[in-house]
């Protein structure tokens, strides 16, 4: 049984991107699974196939095998491998020890928090190996939780649920991170239960000293709580009430609950009251969810992101810094970067670009599939 794919489709496929859309699948079998792509009678590759998927075809591998599991499991060891030496030397961390496409592990998300490990599957044709799955990442975790409740599960047809996989899963663990602790909620939270795809991003941030500090979409407070290190006081903005008690908890955590101010707001009305009040800062983090969800959303999002980094910049001092994000992959990196320009110009403020960073190395980008790189970040100094 094979998938037939069209002259398009093999155009991606021989270009090395893995995906496929339906559009361009000729014929296949009813059922989902793991099967050879080709293009007339030539080999293009292993795939994760959902023929009731809009995204029909996944690649995980471009060389043909005689047991496509195990060149699945394959890959699943070099992303593990990619993250040991981490694991070894920072064993209390939050890592992402698969990361999806990015490790040519379409469908699956693992992450860990201190050794006790979150699996996210979303393909359906993965579902029956998770077994296996499980299997491979036991020498490496305390625990395994299937977090199998997100929403993209349904547009493949499979069920929601959480359940534990092996070994006792602990509802809360705290995870370091640098110089300070947090703590993670297996079973809820947003994502598997933290962002960590800022950690190298958080981690920079303690470099920065001062008075005020401000951290918009806060979350857990995760970058207020590196911040409140050299500020004397860090206000965490979020619209979510279950976050900002998490960030309460971690700022308490850490014996930083003086320093951080947690603020229940929309960030948008926020900036906008700071600013008819007068007030100032001398950093803001923005590191808002991802506005251009679909293509279409662009030019809705492009606008919103710049507003958000016009309204920061007025609120800066001169001197002062702001470290901006976008996890959106439709805002492109060179977009990110026009519309910083524009909010930039349009604050009047004349931007030093400090630092120019992205998704931390446990969130590979394949230059190929530019989906893959969603992740901008960017420190400024406002120098006039
Ligand atoms: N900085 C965090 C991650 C932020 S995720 C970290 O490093 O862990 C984005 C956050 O923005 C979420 O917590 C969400 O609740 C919040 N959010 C979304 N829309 C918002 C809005 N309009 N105003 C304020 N917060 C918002």
């Amino acid at each position: 049984m094979r998938v037939l794919v069209n002259e398009r489709g093999a155009a991606r496929l021989l270009g090395r991107h893995l995906w496929v859309f339906r559009r361009d699948v000729l014929s296949g079998p009813e059922e989902a699974g793991l099967f050879p792509v080709y293009w007339g009678k030539r080999f293009l590759a292993w795939a994760l196939y959902n023929p009731q998927s809009d995204l029909t075809v996944r690649a995980f591998r471009f060389r043909p095998t005689a047991d496509p599991v195990e060149a699945l499991l394959e890959n699943l060891d070099r992303a593990l491998k990619k993250r040991l030496p981490h694991l070894e030397a920072d064993p209390e961390g939050g890592y992402r020890l698969v990361h999806a496409e990015g490790d040519l592990l379409p469908g699956l998300v693992v992450d860990t928090y201190a050794g006790h490990g979150v699996v996210q599957v979303t393909a359906r044709a993965l579902e029956p190996l998770l077994p296996r799955i499980a299997q491979a990442l036991r020498p490496h975790l305390k625990s395994l939780l299937a977090r199998n409740d997100a929403r993209l599960r349904g547009l493949e047809g499979l069920p929601l649920e959480v359940r534990p996989l092996f070994g006792r899963v602990p509802e809360h663990v705290v995870v370091q991170e640098g110089r300070v602790r947090y703590g993670v909620d297996l079973y809820a939270g947003q994502k598997t239960g933290a962002f960590l795809d800022q950690r190298e991003n958080r981690l920079y941030m303690e470099r920065f000293t001062g008075e005020r500090a401000l951290d918009v979409f806060s979350y857990h407070g995760s970058f207020a709580l590196h911040l409140a290190l050299g500020f004397k006081e860090v206000v965490a903005v979020d619209s979510s009430e279950e976050a900002l008690k998490q960030a309460q908890e971690n700022a308490r955590l850490n014996g930083l609950h003086p320093r951080i101010r947690t603020l229940r707001a929309n960030a948008f009305d926020f900036l906008r009251e700071e600013e008819k009040a007068g007030n100032s800062y001398d950093l803001i983090v923005l590191d808002p969810p991802a506005f251009a969800k679909k293509k279409g959303d662009l030019e809705r999002a492009y606008r919103a992101y710049k507003e958000v980094n016009l309204r920061a910049l007025k609120l800066l001092k001169t001197g002062g810094i702001l470290a901006t994000a976008s996890c959106s992959h439709h805002l492109t990196e060179p977009l990110f970067y026009q519309m910083l320009q524009e909010a930039a110009q349009d604050a009047h403020r004349l931007l030093d670009l400090l630092h120019r960073g992205g998704q931390g190395f446990d969130h590979p980008v394949l230059l190929n599939v530019p989906e893959t790189q969603y992740l901008k970040f960017a420190v400024f100094e406002i120098v006039g």
